[in-house]
């Protein structure tokens, strides 16, 4: 049963966000543009992943996607993928990778050949043991049975291939369309049930609550200005902005396109980027690129966002 589906995280959302809003012709476009795409992907293997993680031997399994969590020392981990069931608990990593992939069991690191040379692509091992003992300590930390954990890299992309598989390798690295089989061997050799249903509630129920969702700010990360950002409502048909507001319609200047509802959707982007949470009309003038006080006054309204204080100090509150 799943107990915490996967959310798209923030830093997606705001490197998103990013692609629209940043010129291609800015110095840190390329930069931002490759993180964009290693999220991009990271995100698609997760829920690639999803999708086998679901074939489970049996229903007592509890299932949270997505956990970012404060260990015992208040240090923040990150698992894709973790499966609760009475006798043990498995942890995956999703790894959407292509090409020649080799796991150095030495430094733990995951290597990709390619026609160039090689490429390091971090430490999956070394951090799923980390996560293990992180995962461990707070179980301790509940009183409640120390019970085995396992964990699993699963790579999620169907253009990878394993290169010098070992013992090692092959018992902690699964292809995710055998997931299934995998998730069984392991049920499969349990001889010892150490979670009741009392514990693992209370284990799911604690790991949901200090979940936290990572605080991402892009505009400080990569130490941008806000005026370096495209501003106004971005033309839906040719991506050209700022789209202008008349007679109740926006319209392209660059392809003629004409639409209605497109304020709700830009105003997204502003929190994303990083401008903060709250705007005032002035603020939402400037981003939106209206040249009237009291159509950008209108637009904000028709928003229906929570707000407070009155007339040129008021703020709204965008979720
Ligand atoms: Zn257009």
């Amino acid at each position: 049963m799943i107990k915490k589906d996967r959310e798209k995280p923030l830093r997606l959302l705001a490197h998103e966000a990013a692609m629209r809003r940043i010129p291609k012709t800015h110095p840190k476009h390329p930069q931002i543009e490759k993180e964009f795409y290693r999220l991009h992907y990271g995100y698609k293997g997760e829920q690639a992943m999803d999708y086998f993680s679901s074939f489970l031997p049996h229903e007592n399994y509890k299932v949270l996607h997505g956990l970012r969590i404060p260990d015992t020392k208040g240090r923040h981990f990150q698992m894709d993928s973790l499966l609760i069931s009475p006798t043990h608990c498995l942890i995956l990593d999703s790894k959407y990778v292509s090409g020649k992939m080799e796991f150095d069991e030495d430094t733990g690191s995951l290597i990709r050949h390619n026609e160039t040379g090689q490429e390091r692509l971090g430490d999956p091992f070394a951090q799923l043991a980390r996560h293990k003992i992180q995962l461990s300590s707070i179980i301790q930390d509940l009183k409640l049975p120390r019970l085995p954990i396992y964990t699993q890299i699963v790579i999620t992309h169907k253009n990878a291939t394993l290169f010098k598989k070992s013992p090692i390798i092959l018992k902690n690295v699964v292809f995710h369309t055998n997931l299934p089989t995998r998730i069984k061997e392991i049920d499969n050799i349990q001889t010892h049930t150490y979670f009741s249903n009392k514990d693992t509630n209370k284990l799911v129920k604690t790991l949901i609550k200090i979940h936290q969702d990572e605080d991402f700010n892009l505009m400080n990360h990569y130490g941008l200005l806000p005026t370096e950002f495209i501003r106004g409502v971005i033309c839906p048909n040719c991506s050209h902005a700022p789209m202008h507001k008349t007679y109740q319609r926006w319209v392209c200047l660059n392809c003629k396109h004409i639409d209605r509802d497109l304020i709700k959707q830009t105003i997204k982007d502003y929190p994303l980027l990083g401008f903060g949470n709250t705007v005032t009309n002035r603020k939402f003038k400037e981003f939106i690129c209206l040249h009237s006080s009291s159509i950008s006054y209108k637009e904000l309204q028709s928003l229906n966002l929570p707000q407070k204080g009155s007339k040129k100090a008021r703020i709204y509150f965008i979720e």
